[in-house]
């Protein structure tokens, strides 16, 4: 076996590599992520204005902030005045938690809970929705013995069929409450809409609103006090602002998506103004690794999915599938290069893509290449690709690798 000398296998830069690792291997990443200030502060006072005094917000993280990092987002939307977050488990809620700590905002975990996590949970004042009896026994054994109030938010089942209590099953649940006082604090009782972003949904939705109106009254007549009835996510803030009740969950609109298009429709055909008042806050940027020229009539990449109908120069740009550029963008992805929009030739590698650069000028190595957000006047937002590629803005933001750096700009 050959002998290989360190300086040759870490690519002749002894020193460098050893002096500080972590943080040269992160700025080597091939993309990176960026987060705008400016733009969530817009969206978050547009969000207040459309929730109104009386509604309070939850910042709902979970899918690592929908791809944003909670690393990075949270500290930037509690410097927004956000001082309520939704997660989806225990991890996320403990990463939430470790970059609060200080502020202390309320945290409240919508999903799963493993048995063995629910002393930290009761003990650190997460709050939790409860879905199962099984869930309520647990909460209740855990507060007493580590005396402190579980911090519970009801789930009913109102026609979703995901999670949430029938209504035998609430009844029971409020009178085991009643009976624990001294361990269980209700914070709320909550529902989830099975998809208030699409009017084809309408009368389903219909439905599973005078459904949990009615499990409100249940617990209403029973004299409970519970802080919110809540069932809004950001479409049904939009859509149905009679079901707010002081309370709203709102994921993907405070990122400046859209929940879908005819959310906008709906929203702004009320409006004068029909510009987006929504400000998308993430980019992924890259830069271009290679320049190449292809005679006409050649193919780019595998197989035969593009052939140059002239003389061609591409960019080859270090990000792939395996980076989260979906493949099913092969051919249809856009990116922006010299603030001109160009598409991808051919199919989408595991690491690489080629782009088309004929038509722009002075394109170098080196030079930035914007994957989604703004370049100078134009931009490419996931909608764009959502369209093309039948994924839908929350599936490709959350498939953004955790590994990614990302830093907040202005
Ligand atoms: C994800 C989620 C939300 C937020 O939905 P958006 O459409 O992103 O606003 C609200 N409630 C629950 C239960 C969720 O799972």
């Amino acid at each position: 076996m050959p002998h290989v000398s360190n300086t040759v296998k870490h690519g002749g830069m002894p020193g460098i590599l050893f002096s500080n690792k972590p943080l040269i291997f992160m700025k080597w990443q091939t993309s990176k992520v960026q987060i705008s200030r400016s733009s969530y502060q817009n969206n978050i006072y547009f969000l207040r204005k459309l929730l109104g005094p009386n509604n309070k917000m939850s910042s709902v993280v979970k899918g690592n902030a929908y791809g944003h990092g909670i690393k990075t987002f949270v500290p930037l939307a509690l410097e927004c005045g956000i001082d309520h977050f939704s997660v989806f488990s225990v991890s996320e809620a403990y990463e939430v938690f470790q970059q609060t700590e200080e502020y202390k905002p309320t945290i409240m975990i919508m999903g799963m809970i493993e048995e063995e996590a629910m002393e930290w949970v009761i003990v650190n004042e997460i709050e939790f929705y409860v879905f199962d009896l099984d869930r309520l026994n647990s909460a209740i054994q855990t507060a007493l013995a580590f005396k402190k109030k579980a911090l519970v938010h009801l789930e009913v089942e109102t026609g979703m069929n995901r999670t949430g209590l029938n209504e035998p099953e609430y009844l029971n649940a409020l009178e085991i409450i009643e009976r624990n006082r001294q361990a269980i604090d209700l914070k709320g009782v909550c529902t989830h809409f099975a998809g208030a972003e699409s009017i084809a949904n309408y009368l389903r939705i219909e439905h599973q609103k005078s459904k949990f109106l009615k499990m409100r009254e249940l617990a209403l007549n029973r004299k409970f006090k519970v802080d919110y009835f809540h069932s809004c996510c950001s479409a049904g803030a939009v859509r149905y602002p009679e079901m707010l009740h002081g309370f709203a969950r709102i994921g993907i609109m405070q990122y400046g998506f859209w929940p879908s298009f005819e959310t906008f429709i709906e929203y702004s055909s009320d409006e004068i103004d029909k510009t987006d008042p929504l400000s998308r806050i993430i980019s992924w940027k890259s830069k271009i690794m290679d320049i190449k020229h292809v005679k006409r009539g050649q193919y780019i990449g595998y197989g035969s999915i593009y052939q140059a109908g002239s003389e061609m120069k591409i960019a080859i740009i270090p990000v792939g599938y395996g980076n989260g550029y979906s493949r099913s963008l092969s051919n249809i992805g856009r990116v922006l290069i010299g603030g001109v929009r160009t598409v991808i030739t051919g199919k989408v590698n595991m690491n690489l893509i080629s782009v088309d650069i004929s038509h722009i000028p002075n394109v170098r190595k080196g030079d930035e290449v914007v994957l989604i957000g703004k370049q100078g006047e134009m931009e490419i937002s996931v909608a764009d690709f959502g369209d093309a590629s039948k994924q839908i803005n929350y599936e490709l933001l959350t498939r953004l690798p955790q590994n990614l750096p990302r830093e907040i700009v202005d």
